[in-house]
């Protein structure tokens, strides 16, 4: 049986938010992000976020020690607006391990099917 991707509770322990790699933003990601945060989009926008490595978008900017800039107190602080990117993590990431909502996942589809035949998509 695959993993039922709509069976997935995000634990919101933040370990995403330390995760290695570049949250690309979209215009809605930063439309929403920037109502969350009560700013207008350019600000939100001069204070967030870097131009990207393909340099044709926007990502947020990352702290000192690597996590994002939105990490805040273990978890993102706009976590309801959160960008897309990051909703779909662990599964557009490709992370096999290190999410335990993901660890939860497995383990509900290991003990009702008795194994995993299947990977994250
Ligand atoms: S997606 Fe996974 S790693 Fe990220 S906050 Fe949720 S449970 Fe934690």
């Amino acid at each position: 049986m695959e993993w039922e991707k709509d069976q997935f509770v995000c634990q919101k322990c933040g370990e995403c938010c330390r995760w290695s790699g570049h949250v690309l933003l979209t215009d809605t990601d930063i439309s929403r992000l920037a109502a969350a945060a009560n700013l207008s989009e350019t600000e939100f926008i001069e204070k967030y976020t870097v131009l990207a490595a393909n340099r044709s978008q926007l990502s947020l900017a990352d702290q000192d020690d690597g996590s994002c800039i939105l990490l805040d107190d273990g978890l993102c602080r706009f976590y309801e607006s959160r960008p897309a990117q990051c909703r779909e993590f662990p599964f557009s990431w490709r992370v096999t391990e290190g999410c335990p909502g993901l660890d939860a996942l497995k383990m509900n589809s290991s003990a009702s099917d008795g194994g995993l035949t299947s990977g994250v998509v």
